[in-house]
């Protein structure tokens, strides 16, 4: 018998954290590699948020704090919810977490029952599918195509539910796709709840703010099936604050109280100048935020610029996404395809070869549930995009 749990030991790594992990250590090695796999702003956290955790110190919010967050961190985010969603939530109806990750992992863990079915349309974001099997559920998956925007259907998932399917998760903006759904593709998802009122939609909306086309839309706006849904949003993304360790779940009385209660069992309340910091970024307009807004406007500029980079290179065919700061392309053009020392066979294969051949670093396709794809996060210098286009159009030339 070993020491590790066959639990731990069936879990994957997290392929995003572990390419970036190696990119980390090939750049101490001395080499000059482009991370382009890290799913982050490279823009640090706006300095009115920073004041607020500065001051936090100094007014000493150094103990513990309550499981759920500070009371006055829950009314910002019900505030929050209301001014930018047009959403009514009680703050007893939030819990704080170390991230959105966390927020996932307690909703997880307080819903599901041993081999309970998690519809997960595919791409998806790296640890959903492995979340739900560490909290003893089966991830259902749904292919989507890029032709359909990598969009799910309402009959697909109609489709897929089974008398053992217990939730549906999906991103809007989506990692890894950007796609961004509309008001009305919403509804169509949302009727099929409505018709199975048992199923728990988990949505997972931490892309909010970086969404270049259109007013984000959530699927809690639909008052039928509104207590069915589990809203997972935070601070990471829309403000810069990755490294803050900061996120929420709004929805359904019954999980938020099971959320707590494993919360306090495990972590407790998340760390309190973090809280302190997330109010200050909770009750500041996005839109009307220079420091924010300008952050947006650049991934804007950089996605259109990497697309027109990336469709130079004969082998990736590439959609617009339409939010967060990642390209999804298809990369089976290169399959068969050999520099006369490595056949590209598969995604990976592709993503090693230009770790190796390039110096840029990206995430195979496989960890979102799409083996034909690869990830590229655009969420760096322009100078850095267009370095490691150059790069990988150089590297990619070769492969006859
Ligand atoms: N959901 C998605 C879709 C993400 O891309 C991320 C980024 N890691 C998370 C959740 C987790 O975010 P957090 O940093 O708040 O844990
Ligand atoms: N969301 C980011 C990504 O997808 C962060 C890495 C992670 O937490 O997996 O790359």
């Amino acid at each position: 018998m070993g020491i590790i749990s066959n639990k731990i030991n069936q879990l994957q790594e997290s392929a995003t954290l572990a390419m970036t992990k190696k990119s980390r250590e090939l750049k101490a090695q001395g080499k000059d590699i482009i991370n382009l796999s890290i799913g982050e702003p490279d823009f640090n956290t706006p300095e009115f948020i920073k004041d607020s955790a500065i001051e936090a110190i100094k007014q000493n919010y150094t103990h513990y704090t309550p499981v759920p967050g500070y009371l006055e961190l829950r009314e910002a985010i019900v505030k929050k919810l209301k001014r930018d969603n047009n959403l009514n939530y009680k703050a007893s109806q939030i819990v704080v977490s170390t991230g959105a990750k966390q927020s996932l992992s307690n909703v997880f863990f307080s819903i599901l029952n041993p081999d309970e079915e998690v519809i997960i349309p595919a791409p998806y974001w790296v640890s959903y599918a492995d979340m739900v099997q560490l909290a003893e559920g089966i991830p259902v998956i749904i292919q989507t195509e890029i032709i359909h925007d990598f969009k799910v259907t309402a009959q697909e998932i109609r489709n897929a539910i089974t008398p053992k399917t217990k939730a549906f998760i999906f991103s809007s903006p989506c990692n890894p796709t950007g796609t961004v759904y509309s008001k009305k593709e919403l509804r169509a998802i949302a009727d099929v709840f409505k018709e199975n009122p048992n199923i728990i939609v988990i949505s997972d909306e931490i892309y909010e703010h970086i969404n270049f086309d259109s007013q984000h839309e959530s699927i809690a706006q639909f008052d039928d099936i509104k207590d069915q849904v589990v809203i997972i949003n935070g601070v990471s993304k829309g403000f810069a604050m990755t490294g803050w360790r900061l996120g929420f779940s709004a929805g359904n009385q019954e999980i938020t109280n099971a959320c707590v209660k494993l919360q306090g069992q495990t972590t407790s309340g998340t760390n309190s100048i973090a809280q302190r910091a997330a109010i200050t970024a909770f009750e500041a307009i996005p839109k009307e935020n220079t420091e924010i807004a300008d952050m947006v406007a650049a991934f804007q500029k950089r996605r259109d610029l990497f697309i027109s980079l990336l469709n130079e290179i004969p082998g990736f065919k590439t959609n617009v996404p339409e939010g967060a700061f990642y390209l999804f392309p298809n990369v089976e053009a290169f399959f068969g395809k050999t520099d006369g020392n490595i056949t590209i066979k598969t995604a990976t294969d592709l993503v090693m070869y230009l770790l190796d051949e390039a110096l840029v670093a990206l995430v195979t396709g496989d960890a979102f549930g799409d083996p034909n794809c690869i990830r590229f996060s655009y969420a760096t210098s322009t100078n850095n995009l267009k370095l490691a286009a150059s790069r990988i159009k150089e590297a990619c030339a070769k492969l006859k």
